[in-house]
């Protein structure tokens, strides 16, 4: 098994704990505004997928937000569609996978979208602000700063890793659920 699964109860305990950054934000914008746009929906949800969440939990999981903001009727109407389809129940029944750094990297969020890759799009003081709640400390912050004034957002989000892990993360990190599961795996060993 590629990933480590997880159940829908510890949700919020893992997403502290070993979200990257692009995956942390889409989700604690999902909390907080009980919305998400498309692309934050796709890029979040096939991770979630990824990270071993099923059919089942990831309605109830988008059903128990978005319901607080659009109401039950029309999350059935109009969003649980796409999160069967992502899990390849519905249209061409093709099974989604997870995107990888580079695709999420290469994304162009427009007004009011949370998706793509937050070492490339945050302004330097978000980026930041974002990091010191995520317990990443001052030194490590420069050298993740660094990196990204030099756009290796990818070494900038390794960094980050080995510095919220104080382990060095020799593979480098391309893939958010390769992010996740070598948290995982330090985690919970
Ligand atoms: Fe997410 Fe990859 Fe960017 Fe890290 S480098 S925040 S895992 S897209």
């Amino acid at each position: 098994k590629e990933y480590a699964d997880i159940s829908l109860k510890d949700i919020d305990q893992v997403a502290k704990s070993s979200f990257p950054l692009c995956m942390r934000h889409l989700f604690d914008k999902l909390k907080e505004d009980h919305h998400l746009k498309h692309g934050g929906r796709m890029q979040l949800g096939l991770f979630l997928k990824g990270v071993g969440i099923n059919l089942d939990d990831a309605l109830a999981f988008w059903r128990s937000e978005f319901s607080k903001k659009v109401g039950l009727e029309k999350f059935e109407k109009q969003y649980a569609y796409n999160i069967r389809h992502n899990y390849g129940k519905e249209g061409k029944r093709t099974d989604y996978t997870p995107y990888s750094c580079q695709k999420i990297i290469s994304s162009t969020p427009g007004a009011g979208d949370h998706h793509g890759c937050p070492y490339r799009n945050f302004s330097e003081e978000n980026l930041r602000a974002a990091l010191s709640r995520m317990g990443v400390n001052s030194w490590a912050m420069e050298d993740v700063m660094d990196k990204v004034k030099n756009r290796h957002y990818q070494l900038a989000c390794t960094l980050t890793f080995e510095a919220l892990h104080g382990m060095t993360c020799d593979a480098g990190i391309n893939h958010p659920n390769q992010y996740f599961s070598d948290s995982q795996k330090i985690l919970k060993p």
